[in-house]
């Protein structure tokens, strides 16, 4: 192994920039040539690959977004696509290439890795936290505390005129930033992907609440839930409860950026550095997670997008903590 290759791709998260700087330091500390890519697979295609040193990832890790920049790539799904970004590698000698991104990015690696013999380690870089082998994904823990002081002030003014919000936070696919939110800013309800609530429930409860006198109400919805987001909750709490003051607010790409939280920057200094010393061992096509406090590697192609099971017991917390 002599010369390495990394790049951000697909959804940015806060945190990616402190992954990059440990790839990129650990790199040099083996002695690697590290190269950059601009844009993801895209840079790959159109050879933006320019040599890292290790001041160019200096005063970085405090910061969201990615200075790589990131994009989405359709050339990249196409087999003639993957043969001219292999090319492009070539033409530096690139030897070993770094991915962060989320599933889809792991896709187009693991496609790569077996068409070319350049071997790819994927990093877990999304705000959804929704990647089967790693306990938490680089960006996470930054999103879910950034709704939080979101939702914290909107309770301020909720509590200020006894209105109800129906907050819609991140997340098409994955509840979790609405769960984790939702229980930390102590919402009286919290909609998810993973499980169908039934919004007569809620309403009996609203109506039950305002008997007694329980004004203020979170409801916190992940935006994939199924019963519409939050605008289609607040429309119809509106309609069925016409006497509460009723608001709606979507956090929407706040939650994507900011400095990212100490937890976040220490995964993606631990996985950055693994990413690296997994080439080293001849560990190849891998996605570099953190299980029970371990690096865990999980073949690229098992890199999914995985909707864990939500244990029911939460919403039971939910319920009995609110009440
Ligand atoms: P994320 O990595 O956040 O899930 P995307 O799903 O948009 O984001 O994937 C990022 C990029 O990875 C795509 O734009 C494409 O270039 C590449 N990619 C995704 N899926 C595949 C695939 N099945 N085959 C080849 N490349 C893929």
């Amino acid at each position: 192994l002599n010369n390495i290759a990394v790049l951000t791709s697909g959804g940015d998260a806060p945190g990616m920039n402190a992954a990059v700087r440990a790839v990129v330091r650990t790199g040099i500390y083996h002695q690697l040539n590290v190269y950059g890519i601009m844009y993801g697979y895209r840079g790959m295609l159109k050879n933006e690959i320019f040599p890292m040193e290790s001041k160019s990832v200096a005063n970085i890790i405090q910061r969201g977004g990615t200075i790589l920049k990131t994009a989405r790539c359709k050339e990249f799904y196409e087999y003639e696509g993957r043969k001219k970004a292999y090319e492009n590698l070539k033409k530096h000698n690139i030897d070993g290439l770094v991915v962060i991104g989320g599933d889809g990015s792991f896709n187009g690696a693991q496609k790569f890795s077996q068409e070319f013999d350049i071997p790819c380690i994927g990093l877990p870089g999304t705000i959804d936290k929704d990647i089967a082998g790693t306990d938490s994904t680089i960006g996470f823990d930054t999103a879910v505390n950034t709704a939080i002081e979101a939702i914290d002030k909107i309770r301020d003014t909720a509590d200020a005129h006894d209105r109800l919000f129906v907050i819609e936070v991140m997340g098409r696919d994955a509840g979790y930033i609405a769960l984790h939110s939702g229980i930390s800013t102590g919402a009286e309800h919290i909609l998810l992907p993973e499980r169908k609530t039934e919004v007569n429930d809620i309403i009996e409860e609203l109506q039950a609440n305002e008997r007694r006198r329980k004004l203020v109400n979170l409801i916190v919805v992940a935006e994939g839930d199924e019963t519409g987001g939050a605008a289609e909750v607040g429309r119809i709490i509106k309609e069925r409860c016409p006497q509460l003051d009723t608001r709606v607010c979507i956090l929407g790409h706040i939650q994507r950026g900011g400095a990212p939280s100490c937890t976040d920057r220490i995964l993606a200094s631990r996985m950055g550095y693994a990413a690296v010393d997994a080439l080293l061992e001849g560990i190849h096509n891998v996605m570099i997670g953190i299980v029970n406090d371990k690096i865990h590697y999980t073949p690229l192609d098992k890199a999914v997008k995985a909707k864990q099971e939500i244990d029911p017991e939460w919403f039971k917390i939910v319920k009995i903590l609110a009440s």
